[in-house]
């Protein structure tokens, strides 16, 4: 384990830097003075603080190196697939080719976050009119004009059919420019009719199996599709192994979220467990690094816990998290306002759950796809979260809405009110733009007004 856990600033991260150079810890060949990361125009890196263990250091290493590695596999010879909007399936089946990287372009959503708007990209979106109505997944369109960012995928494939408006317009502004998109279907989730044949989903949702028999189909021609781009055939074994490794990613994760939302010490900050979290969607571009990078988180979050030590005040108030904030500045307000992450819900559950591994592999992947919380009814998404606060003893929930997002005009309230009803325990929505800076002090006191509710609440 570290020294004592703590939130440090990036300058102090130089100095700590320089005590692990001494020290003798030993980084990948990514590794570095996180203070780096800022001269490639990462601004919003000065404003944000940071765990300060080695196993955090390497996390964000590999995260902000991940331009470096798409470019270093292109000229490796290896094909890149961007994957867009299914988020966590495509990859699965993508990295059990030998010379295929996968990635989300989507991942652009962050940009405009980490570089404080420098890079221009809503810019750009807007010129080709795609404006601030839509979620910040327009940054996606800026990337692909400026080529800036990350290589143009040898091939991309985005899903269709239940997604939400934004990613359908902004993936189809994407085609017109001459990005040529192969598209897969995947259909609303409902619930099976009461004489029908159904299949019950990592995670614990239902489908009718006929939704999952023809995913499983959609799933089958992007195979092909795959396999003409990689010039290599997946069978059954290999497609097999690729969902192992996989679920070894899940399964650190499972375990990291177990700690960092349950262990009476919060013994990891809420931005390295979204970020880590994030980690299952596509790897990062590196299926193998990513299990690294989590197994020594994971071994500091457990040597914390089992010394009793932590990075927050006990008496933290304990909040659920749903969606993805665009400002990752937000999640260390939390922080500061005297909360803790107790479960999360980022969109992308499905990339978390361990898929069947005691099934045909497409089919596996099939039941996954339709776990998607995003794919189904905002009921059902309100349901699946309720059963986690019900485990792990949530005292608020926080929604947080994407600016623009069509789903989030109206699931806000669908969500809370069923909270509500369920736990009666506070709920507070609030929008995260990209850069909060104008809103911090309107943000920070409803984040502050929650958790003395949450408090006084204890004392009843
Ligand atoms: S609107 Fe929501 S689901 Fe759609 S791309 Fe934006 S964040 Fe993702």
């Amino acid at each position: 384990m570290s020294d004592k856990p703590e939130r440090i600033t990036l300058e102090e991260w130089d100095l700590r830097y320089e005590q692990l150079q001494r020290a003798g810890t030993c980084q990948p060949n990514y590794g570095g003075p996180l203070s780096r990361h800022v001269a490639d125009g990462d601004q919003r890196l000065l404003k944000l603080r940071y765990d300060n263990s080695a196993a955090a250091l390497r996390l964000w290493n590999f995260l902000l190196t991940e331009e470096d590695r798409l470019h270093d596999a292109r000229a490796g010879g290896k094909k890149l697939i961007g994957t867009m909007k299914d988020l966590g399936t495509v990859p699965v089946m993508a990295y059990s080719f030998d010379n295929i990287v996968a990635f989300y372009p989507d991942g652009a959503w962050w940009i405009p976050c980490v570089m404080e708007l420098s890079a221009g990209l809503l810019s750009i979106a807007d010129s080709l009119g795609i404006d601030e109505s839509f979620c910040p997944v327009r940054a996606m369109l800026g990337a692909f004009v400026t080529g800036a960012h990350f290589p143009v995928p040898d091939r991309l494939i985005c899903s269709a059919g239940a997604t939400c408006d934004d990613f359908s317009a902004i993936a189809q502004r994407l085609s017109s420019l001459g990005h040529p998109i192969l598209w897969w279907e995947i259909p609303h989730r409902r619930r099976p009719d009461p004489d029908e044949a159904a299949v019950n989903l990592p995670g614990g949702f239902t489908a009718p199996k006929c939704q999952v028999e023809f995913v499983k189909s959609e799933l089958e021609r992007i195979k092909t599709a795959v396999e003409e781009t990689a010039g290599e055939q997946l069978d059954e074994k290999k497609l097999s192994a690729g969902i192992k490794e996989a679920n070894q990613v899940r399964r650190y994760l499972a375990e990291l979220r177990h700690l960092a939302f349950t262990a009476e010490l919060c013994p990891i900050p809420a931005l390295e467990m979204l970020i880590a979290e994030m980690l299952a969607i596509h790897f990062c571009s590196d299926r193998r690094e990513t299990i690294e990078v989590l197994k020594e988180l994971l071994d500091e979050v457990q040597a914390r816990v089992q010394a009793g030590v932590g990075i927050l005040d006990a008496d933290a108030a304990k909040i659920f998290w749903v969606n993805p904030v665009a400002d990752l500045q937000v999640m260390n307000l939390l922080e500061d306002c005297g909360g803790r992450i107790c479960g999360t819900e980022y969109l992308f559950t499905h990339a978390l759950h361990e898929i069947p591994e005691n099934l045909p592999p497409l089919e596996a992947l099939a039941r996954m796809t339709l776990a998607d919380p995003m794919v189904g009814s905002s009921t059902d998404r309100a349901e699946r979260i309720c059963a986690d606060i019900r485990k792990l003893g949530s005292e608020a929930i926080i929604i947080s809405r994407i600016p623009g997002a069509s789903h989030c005009a109206l699931e806000g309230q669908v969500i809370g009110e069923i909270v509500q009803e369920e736990f009666n325990i506070p709920v507070l929505e609030i929008e995260v733009p990209p850069v909060t800076d104008s809103m911090r002090p309107t943000v920070r006191t409803r984040l502050e007004a929650l958790v003395e509710t949450v408090k006084a609440r204890r004392k009843r």
